[in-house]
């Protein structure tokens, strides 16, 4: 099943290029009690609800998938978890690379010494909502990689039944401004936490460790690899993360990117594809102040 969050906040099953308008199902979920439960209710609730999106999606109104303005598919996570450094030959770039290179003396170590980061869940959009340049003097790259979805809370989960927690996959851009300052701060500026084009069901997608997938920019192809390549593999990340907190549903882990990541500018356009689960587009623009009335 791919499921996706579309226009106003609407939920789409998506079949082939087809959107179903499933947003009738929103009326399954629980009442919001004050305070609202970490996490994201929609995919809490996916794994209940699922026979009755795939009843409402055959006589739903229909929409093609290109007409429709994409949003994250999750709305809510209450954590966005990077892994740095999970392949090798972006890693080895990395201390090549004189601007990375020379605030980064921690990527020069293994993963499981650097440990995991967190990105501020506001940096999270979807691929129509695009990506927009706050520091325009300074270096933004863009970093393709596979996104997990959370499914079910969980706490030391062990690493054998870790694929059991996935509520599905999808395509993730973890956006950075190149700098001094810490991790967490350069990578969460709003519109640096980009998941789409849809949520891809464990069961549809497979194994996420044979996922070949590319980004290019302008059309011009920046970074190949496979998901096979990831030095630590999904079930890792996934036990990893929950010996130190608790993982909720829609908490969405970024599993590490490869190498050519690489600069982009306003007016830019990303294109990244993933096997098995899709392609997005992601717009670049000029950072303009939101209007906050
Ligand atoms: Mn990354």
């Amino acid at each position: 099943m791919k499921v996706c969050r579309f226009d106003d906040d609407r939920v789409g099953l998506v079949r082939g290029d087809v959107i179903h308008d499933v947003t009738g199902v929103l009326a399954h979920l629980p009442a919001v009690p004050f305070p609202a439960p970490w996490g994201d209710p929609l995919i809490a609730g996916l794994a209940s609800m699922r026979d009755t999106m795939e009843r409402l999606a055959d006589d739903a109104p229909r929409r093609a998938v290109g007409d429709v303005r994409l949003l994250s598919p999750v709305a809510r996570p209450s954590k966005i978890i990077g892994t740095p450094a999970n392949y090798r030959a972006h890693a080895d770039e990395a201390r090549q690379d004189p601007e990375m290179a020379r605030y980064a003396a921690a990527q020069g170590r293994p993963i499981e010494e650097q440990g995991l980061f967190l990105k501020a869940v506001t940096a999270l959009v979807g691929p129509s909502e695009g990506v927009s340049i706050k520091f325009p003097d300074r270096r933004t790259d863009h970093e393709a990689e596979l996104g997990v979805v959370i499914g079910r809370q969980g706490v030391d989960i062990p690493q054998a039944r870790a694929l059991e927690y996935v509520a599905g996959y999808a395509v993730a851009l973890d956006m950075v401004v190149r700098g001094p300052e810490d991790r967490s701060l350069r990578k969460s500026l709003d519109s640096f936490a980009v998941l789409g084009p849809w949520l891809v069901t464990p069961d549809e997608l497979g194994d996420p460790q044979t996922l070949g997938f590319t980004l290019a920019v302008n059309g011009q192809v920046r970074q190949r690899a496979n998901t096979r390549d990831m030095l630590l593999d999904v079930r890792r990340q996934i036990a990893w993360a929950s010996t130190f907190y608790t993982l909720y549903p829609g908490d969405i882990l970024m599993t590490g990117t490869c190498e050519g990541v690489g600069p982009v500018r306003p007016g830019d356009q990303m294109q990244v594809e993933f096997e098995r689960i899709g392609a997005m587009r992601v717009g670049v623009r000029a950072w303009s102040r939101p209007d906050t009335r």
